[in-house]
């Protein structure tokens, strides 16, 4: 396994893939720890959860550094990510205990009945490369505390991350095979899916990879939480703050350049304040400062893989042989690694690329509606539905209008973010499930029902 520098084209290390029976080993590992990690006190898990954040802080900048060489990431927001990391840990430190406490049942008999929140086992979470700390972070830390035990098969673009990981968990002083990384091709996650020893699984990733693992799952009866894809509308209502809006629409597209899931992709802008809000849009996209993601005033880095790069532009082409105007960008940039610019689409047909599918990289396209009605129309006719944001003056009508959206997380006058305290996660085929707050930690878990007469 290969890690190239999508900056510069260049390897960075080799790792050795783990053979089937390291594969075989460690899911024995797994299947002892969890006997023995089960029976921990939360106050136990609490304290190593607490050392996770601290490893994560004393290394933040080894790891970012890490991330910004072998997917691009600029480093500052590498570094964001490792704090939001350490705060999750600390987020189920803190919180497992009471989002796992007994609940007890309405006195509909006399009998005493209760619900107890049990770990499954070793389940196995399938990442991808874009936050491949934090995607990872956000399935171990409420797993980890509420008992289980993780296997990760991470992206294959990104193994330095995944060994890294490995090593958090290690140094905070989890036991072996609490958590363990498996350096492994996709192909092989069949066989891993199959083992009896592996009692559910997790992917954040693309539509194609969910419904393929999600299948394989479902075949051997276990439960999946999908967390795919996404082409999040961002609404500009009549009333919109202008100004601040425009700023949050190029930070919402823009953000991890481009590649996340819960980037804003399609601009639904009330013809009122379209015209201003194009030529405010175009401009605030120019102003971001694309280059080299290890220097600090880098705000769009490269594309992870080139791969990637060549998929976003033939979107691109598309969607302008379809009709649509490029105001901004639309070339791959003349100079060596993975660069696409900021890039704006406007009169983008419904039925062209940038409007139906995931356009994973800094490319927005913009619609012109009439009205409310218009707008919201347009915002639900996606196959996706996991973030959308509405933006406006008032915030009653924001509300009303947030509560019409067909999505997982909704948001007024705010980007779509993931934040450890509220539920994350979509509809449609966006996938299903939910992680962090307590719906995520209570995803993997039995809960059992005891009724004691
Ligand atoms: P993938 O969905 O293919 O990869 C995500 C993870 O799934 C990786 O670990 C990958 O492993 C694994 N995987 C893929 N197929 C299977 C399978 N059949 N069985 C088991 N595991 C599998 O994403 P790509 O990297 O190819 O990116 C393609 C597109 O996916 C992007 O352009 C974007 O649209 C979307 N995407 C969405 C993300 C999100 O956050 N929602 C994140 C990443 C991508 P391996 O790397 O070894 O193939």
């Amino acid at each position: 396994m290969e890690s190239i520098n999508p900056a510069t084209g260049e390897r960075i290390d080799s790792y050795e893939e783990h053979t089937e029976s390291e594969i075989d080993d460690a899911l024995d590992h797994a299947t002892e720890t969890f006997a023995e990690w089960r029976e921990t006190s939360f106050a136990h898990r609490r304290t190593l959860m607490e050392n996770a954040a601290d490893v994560l802080r004393e290394n933040e900048e080894q790891y970012a550094s890490l991330m910004t060489e072998e997917m691009g990431k600029p480093i500052e927001q590498a570094r964001s990510e490792i704090e939001k990391c350490a705060w999750v840990c600390e987020y189920y430190a803190e919180t497992a205990e009471e989002h796992l406490q007994d609940e007890v049942l309405g006195a509909e008999s006399d009998a005493h009945a209760f619900v107890s929140y049990e770990p499954l086992g070793p389940v196995l979470a399938v990442m991808p490369w874009n936050f491949p700390f934090w995607q990872v972070f956000r399935f171990a830390a409420p797993n980890l505390c509420a008992g289980n035990v993780g296997l990760l098969k991470h992206a294959s673009n990104v193994p330095g991350c995944a060994k890294a990981i490995e090593e958090v968990f290690r140094e905070a002083g989890f036991p072996e095979g609490a958590f363990t990384s498996l350096l492994a091709d996709s192909d092989e996650m069949n066989d891993v899916i199959d083992d009896e020893r592996v009692k559910a699984v997790t992917l954040t990733g693309s539509e194609p990879a969910g419904r393929a693992v999600a299948e394989r799952a479902g075949g051997n009866l276990k439960k999946t939480v999908l967390e795919l894809g996404g082409s999040d509308p961002f609404v500009v209502l009549d009333d919109a703050h202008l100004e601040e809006t425009v700023e949050k629409a190029a930070q919402g597209r823009l953000q991890n350049s481009g590649q996340s899931c819960i980037a804003a992709k399609r601009f639904i802008v009330h013809t009122d304040v379209y015209d201003e809000f194009v030529e405010r849009f175009v401009e605030e996209m120019e102003s971001w400062t694309v280059g080299d993601p290890g220097d600090e005033e880098t705000e769009v880095g490269p594309q992870a893989r080139e791969d990637l790069l060549e998929e976003l532009h033939e979107q691109v082409q598309d969607t302008v042989d379809a009709g649509a105007d490029c105001r901004l960008g639309g070339e791959p940039l003349d100079r060596e690694g993975a660069f696409y610019p900021p890039t704006v689409l406007v009169d983008v047909p419904e039925d062209s690329p940038a409007a139906t599918e995931e356009t994973f990289g800094p490319a927005a396209a913009v619609f012109e509606v009439d009205d409310e009605e218009e707008a919201l129309r347009l915002a639900n006719d996606s196959s996706f539905g996991l973030g959308a944001s509405v933006w406006t003056g008032d915030l009653e009508r924001g509300e009303r209008f947030a509560r019409g959206f067909e999505a997982g997380c909704c948001f007024v006058n705010e980007v779509v973010k993931s934040d450890p305290r509220v539920p994350f996660g979509g509809v449609k085929n966006s996938g299903y499930g939910r992680e962090l707050a307590a719906e995520g930690i209570r995803e993997f878990v039995n809960r059992k029902t005891v009724w004691v007469q």
